[in-house]
């Protein structure tokens, strides 16, 4: 079901990946773990701040750490128990935070609120709402994907209904008896802000149908065409409106059952995935659950672990977890030999974007991703094929050569901003040159900059 409203955006350069290892459509329900743990290091732009010392009881939804400078940014126990161990990295960065679970230990109570109420709010006590029941994390501010200041009135908040990153949880699945929950969530980000673009992919009828009444844009193409960035890309009336906010719709899920019921949410839907593991399927589970416990078989040597997706997620380890709003984690091949002659084999297994491999003739046919580069990264050959698969315009390779050359005024001029760190130019690139971590390195610097 549509409404004759709705703004259509079509993400006109896009690279249809078709990795194997795709989750099956119905939801395992995990039994609960008996350990969780967060991953502090992880969350960009942060200097956490313990609130919990290790032998500490803490109850679900007690604080767990805070941002440092902006100590209203809070990250919650998911689970009530005792802190068995707090892990350190270089530079005393907090890897990881270990809770055993003890259910006796009961709940932090918030406010609970009906959907009337919730209207009856004003924006500071939404804001106050979401600070202290640990979410207002979830909300990110466009460009530099930092976590929005609640000082501040965004022009809009963006949240599509999905991520179409391969391999990412299925939108239906995820909404399917969750209308009260969205509904709350997105009433609550209307305090926030003038305009809500609520956004849904085209091929999604489910959700359409769920929410013909909240959407207000149909997103086509393939990934990375419901990336906030590339969907403000399509929207966007002035350079306004390029400080939007967004938030993951299993973010706005949650924060309308925190609304709801005063309690802290920590379910979570996600997907474990990729060509090492046995049986990719959807799990409902909660936050912080350890990949050892997520994963029936944990593939052992050679494999790479990411935790949130395949493009876009965080390089982690076997014994790694799915953390804060990480809603997927895909297990890779870590393989790093030389394979004798490569080039002669039909590769029929391998993606292949300049249909060097077989696999480039068989459009139906599932490539196996890895992390092998086959070789070090060499020069740009100036094949242009990165400016073909970006979905904001960006020309990837001149972007490069101006942060090489350290000439920010160009890079800018050039979109650096723009980015939506989709990785696509990276994946495509001949050359393996790791285009977007240097854009999302250039734009985290910026941020830094800019907060001095
Ligand atoms: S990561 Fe590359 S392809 Fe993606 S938006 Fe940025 S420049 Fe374009
Ligand atoms: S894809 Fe790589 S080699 Fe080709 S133009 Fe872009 S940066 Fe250069």
């Amino acid at each position: 079901m549509t409404t004759s409203i709705c703004k259509e955006i079509e993400v006109p350069n896009h690279y249809s990946l078709a990795l194997a290892g795709i989750p099956s459509d119905g939801i395992r329900d995990l039994d609960p773990p008996k350990q969780c743990v967060l991953c502090p290091s992880a969350i960009p732009f942060s200097k956490p701040k313990l609130a919990v010392k290790e032998g500490d009881a803490v109850q679900k939804g007690a604080v767990l750490f805070y941002d440092k400078a902006r100590p209203t940014i809070r990250y919650m126990a998911p689970v009530s128990g005792y802190v068995s161990a707090i892990e350190y990295g270089p530079r005393r960065v907090i890897d990881a935070i270990r809770i055993d679970v003890n259910d006796s230990l009961g709940v932090v109570e918030n406010p609970a609120h009906t959907e009337a109420s919730i209207q009856e709010l004003d924006r500071d006590m939404i804001v106050s709402l979401l600070e202290t029941g640990g979410l207002w994390r979830t909300l990110k501010a466009l460009p530099f994907r930092a976590i929005a200041s609640s000082s501040v009135v965004p022009p809009s908040i963006i949240v599509a209904l999905g991520d179409n990153e391969p391999h990412s949880p299925s939108a239906s699945s995820v909404l399917a008896g969750r209308d009260a929950e969205i509904r709350a969530g997105i009433l609550a980000l209307k305090k926030l802000a003038p305009t809500v673009h609520v956004v849904a992919h085209r091929s999604d009828t489910s959700t359409q149908h769920m929410l013909s009444d909240l959407i207000t844009v149909h997103a086509d193409g393939d990934f990375p065409s419901l990336d906030p960035g590339v969907i403000l890309h399509g929207i966007k009336q002035t350079s306004d409106d390029n400080s939007a906010w967004y938030v993951q719709y299993q973010d706005v899920i949650r924060m309308g059952q925190l609304l709801l019921t005063g309690e802290y949410p920590s379910e979570i839907v996600a997907v474990i995935s990729g060509p090492l593991v046995k049986k990719p399927e959807h799990i409902r589970t909660i936050e912080g659950v350890p990949y050892k416990h997520a994963l029936a078989q944990l593939p052992s040597a050679n494999a790479r672990y990411l935790s949130g997706g395949v493009y876009t997620g965080r390089l982690s380890t076997r014994e790694g977890s799915l953390s804060y709003s990480e809603y997927a984690v895909h297990v890779l091949s870590e393989r790093y030999e030389r394979e004798l002659l490569h080039f002669f084999m039909p590769g029929a297994q391998k993606p292949s974007y300049f249909r060097t491999f077989v696999s480039a003739l068989l459009p139906k046919k599932q490539s196996e991703a890895s992390a092998n580069l086959n070789g070090g990264v060499r020069a740009c050959i100036a094949c242009s094929a990165c400016p073909d698969v970006c979905p904001v315009g960006i020309l990837p390779q001149f972007l490069a050569k101006a942060l090489y050359n350290n000439d920010i005024e160009g890079a800018l001029d050039l979109g650096l901003l723009d980015c939506a760190e989709c990785g696509l130019c990276s994946h495509i690139c001949p050359s393996k040159i790791e285009l977007t971590a240097i854009f999302k390195e250039a734009k985290q610097r910026l941020y830094k900059e800019s907060m001095v």
